[in-house]
């Protein structure tokens, strides 16, 4: 995978889930060091000042379901109440960013050396990239929260596909399936090309999803490319099920042996994987 929101977005995923792991350490440290529902809400309100939102909204949750209801789980739901109107307003601010700065589909393709839309597309780039940062952020804060459910979440997916949107977040992964194909290509294997673009199509309106879909196009000219991607395909196939027996052999060999078979049987006679497969059906079976 290139650079990019992918890749940022991994990073972003990986520290929140330790920031997570740490989190759930350390608010189950502070609702043992708690000693009663008073000071658990205390101590729930105090996290949420300092700005750890998910801690605070999971001690809230703790509190607002322990029985019987007392004062400090009806406060510790009130407090819900309010959170759920602050992600509501966070998720609004982060909405507004996204609402002005769209670049109108015309300019998506345009000649890429006028500055001006070069620079155009590029802080509208960083506009989305950073806007979906904030989203999973805010995502990762306040998905608890029961009267939210998984509104948040459906809601930005809803922006994700949105033309403008998914132009900039589908790029990274469309312009490594492009360069992929064109690899293909350059090597003469239509078949493999041919799926790769397949792929990459699915992605668009990313910039390099029309150049793909460009690209299959004339793949698709190349005579008898059906039977050979199906081919290909097939290929692909056996090369999963000869790995798949590999990792079984050590633990069940029955079950690799089986999957051996199923390898000669679907690959051609003179494939490399069949040959492969055939020497592990011909040696005996000693362990
Ligand atoms: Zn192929």
């Amino acid at each position: 995978m290139s650079s990019g929101y992918y890749t940022r977005a991994a990073a972003v995923a990986s520290r929140l889930l330790a920031a997570r792991a740490a989190g759930a350490a350390a608010e189950k440290a502070l609702w043992e060091k708690a000693q009663n529902a008073a000071a658990r809400l205390k101590t729930a309100d105090e996290a949420h000042d300092r700005g750890e939102i998910r801690t605070a909204v999971h001690l809230y949750v703790r509190l607002a379901m322990s029985r019987p209801p007392n004062e400090s789980s009806l406060a510790a739901k009130d407090r819900l109440g309010t959170l759920a109107d602050e992600a509501h307003a966070k998720q609004a601010a982060i909405d507004a960013t996204l609402a002005h700065g769209e670049p109108s589909p015309g300019e998506w393709f345009v000649n890429q050396d006028d500055p001006q839309v070069v620079e155009h597309l590029a802080t509208w780039k960083t506009t989305v990239e950073s806007a979906f940062e904030k989203y999973q952020r805010l995502v990762s804060d306040y998905e608890v929260v029961p009267s939210l459910g998984g509104k948040l979440k459906t809601h930005v997916d809803h922006q994700r596909r949105k033309p403008a949107i998914a132009m900039v977040l589908n790029e990274p992964e469309a312009k490594t399936l492009l360069e992929t194909g064109l690899a293909h290509e350059a090597a003469g294997h239509h078949c493999c090309a041919y799926w790769v673009y397949r792929q990459a199509v699915q992605l668009a309106p990313a910039p390099s999803a029309t150049k793909a879909k460009a690209r299959l196009e004339i793949v698709e000219k190349v005579p008898h490319i059906e039977a050979l991607a199906a081919a290909c395909r097939e290929m692909q196939r056996c090369h999963q099920i000869y790995a798949r027996a590999e990792r079984a052999l050590p633990v069940n060999p029955d079950r690799a042996r089986e999957l051996f078979a199923e390898v000669t049987r679907r690959a051609p006679a003179d494939s490399e994987v069949c040959r492969a497969a055939q020497r592990h059906l011909d040696q005996p079976a000693t362990q």
